[in-house]
């Protein structure tokens, strides 16, 4: 199974916008969950720009740190699907996504925040 890997082709400043105001920040180490009305933490956040649909964990990605690499994931170290806290994301492989998966998965409960 291959993901369609989607060029980031947003302005840095509407990126900018957008996430300010729907990033919903808080503190450093709590999850900023995106916030289209309608949405769930354990659904990925979604941003619109130009006819197209990006996830917004990726615009809080190329927003902080640059460009992803292609073929490169970017992954919830909280597991909060919904998050897009910088500081919650890491980029990977596919592979690296898939092990983190099963390893968490091996432990049991996922770490996703219950607090509202
Ligand atoms: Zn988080």
């Amino acid at each position: 199974m291959r993901l369609p890997m989607l060029k980031i082709d947003i302005p840095r400043d509407v990126m900018q916008q957008q996430f300010d105001k729907l990033s919903n920040k808080r503190g450093d180490d709590e999850c900023w969950i995106w916030g289209v009305t309608g949405r769930r933490d354990y659904e990925y956040g979604s941003f619109q720009y130009g006819g197209k649909t990006y996830r917004a964990h990726r615009i809080s990605w190329a927003l902080h740190f640059g460009e992803i690499g292609h073929k490169l994931v970017i992954c919830h170290k909280c597991d909060v699907k919904g998050c897009v806290n910088p500081k919650h994301l890491f980029m990977g492989s596919q592979g690296d996504n898939m092990r983190d998966k099963w390893a968490k998965g091996r432990q049991g409960q996922p770490r996703a925040e219950e607090a509202k």
